[in-house]
């Protein structure tokens, strides 16, 4: 069976057949194969080292209304804010203090108050010059990515979610569209941006069908960066009620990627540190190669729960980031 593991290293693709026996089969040895050979892929390509991305949530202000999110707009139970300018270049001047070169401001969608962070990003790129500041605001006109893009921004993160349009419809509510999200991601990588996207693993509704077509999707799209975690309920909103993905089937997603896309970028994410407190390594451990800790000031952090159970450390940055690299240490690892 691991003739299918050595398939997918070496032609880099595989059938429908071998990715559904991949991604349902419980022959653990098949697993491990599949984990093991991620990892080498992963070490042959970035050595044992893990990249570090300060993650910065900047807005919980979001117009859309996604019936998994917590930050989604009809949740009237959380404290709305925004960052300031002067917020988010101290948390910049924190992280690039503590060796830190990727910025990543993410927040919900608000294409008038991303056009206003425009002045915010040319004076991040102003005063560091050599980080990559990345940005994940959503679903944008294009003329506001452009003048993103032209502030200095030059990496953009947008999931995809799903790439059923049927299965995205039962996610979203009427006016959201999966073209719309695609025609963005298109966009985006015109204008030069180093491209992300992604989606949840168990999701309410999804099927194996549905998540072999994501990995087509990601397959042909060759993002440069690929965002993907468990589904996490939360509480306040209509999906309260849905079970959690499983971190084993996102285990195998995270090898399955690397196998089929060696040079990408995959963080090993927050939900997956969620749903088991090894996530990170496990992460790791199965090809993925990046780490985002949290540098949004502490006392912002519970108003930006996307899903119930956030591991939000309440931890200042530079704690936190001694204690991920004491847990990168067990493994082998290093930044
Ligand atoms: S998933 Fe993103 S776009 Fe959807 S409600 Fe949450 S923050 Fe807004």
């Amino acid at each position: 069976m691991s003739n299918l593991v050595d398939a997918l290293r070496e032609r880099r693709t595989l059938s429908d057949k071998g990715l559904r026996e991949l991604l349902e089969s419980d022959d653990e040895g098949l697993v491990e194969a599949l984990h093991r050979n991620a990892r080498e892929v992963a070490v042959e390509q970035f050595g044992k080292v893990i990249w570090l991305r300060a993650l910065i949530e900047w807005s919980n202000v979001c117009r859309n209304d996604c019936l998994y999110c917590g930050i989604r707009r009809s949740n009237t139970n959380i404290v709305r804010y925004s960052l300031t300018k002067d917020e988010i270049l101290q948390a910049c001047d924190l992280a690039w203090q503590l060796g830190l070169r990727t910025f990543v401001l993410q927040g919900g969608e608000n294409p008038p108050a991303a056009e206003k962070l425009t002045p915010v990003v040319a004076e991040m790129r102003a005063s560091w010059p050599e980080a990559a500041i990345t940005l994940s605001l959503g679903e944008l006109p294009y003329d506001t990515y452009a003048l993103l893009r032209r502030s200095g921004a030059n990496r953009y993160l947008l999931r995809h979610e799903t790439a059923n349009p049927a299965h995205y419809g039962r996610l979203h509510p009427a006016g959201m569209k999966l073209e719309n999200r695609l025609a963005c991601l298109r966009s985006i990588r015109e204008l030069g941006f180093k491209t992300g996207t992604g989606m949840m693993v168990g999701s309410p509704f999804q099927t194996t069908d549905d998540l072999i077509a994501d990995i087509r999707f990601l397959e042909s799209f060759r993002p440069d960066m690929i965002g993907l975690g468990p589904f996490l309920p939360h509480h306040d909103t209509p999906f309260r009620d849905y079970p959690a993905g499983s971190a084993d089937l996102t285990l195998r997603i995270y090898s399955i990627l690397r196998l089929m896309l060696p040079q990408a970028w995959i963080p090993a994410t927050t939900a997956l540190a969620t749903l088991r407190p090894d996530g990170r390594t496990a992460g790791i451990l199965a090809g993925a190669n990046v780490v985002m800790p949290n540098f949004t000031p502490v006392e912002r952090r519970d108003s930006y729960a996307l899903y119930d159970g956030k591991s939000r450390p309440g931890a200042e940055a530079a704690e936190t980031l001694q204690q991920l690299k004491s847990e990168l240490d067990t493994i082998g690892y290093h930044v």
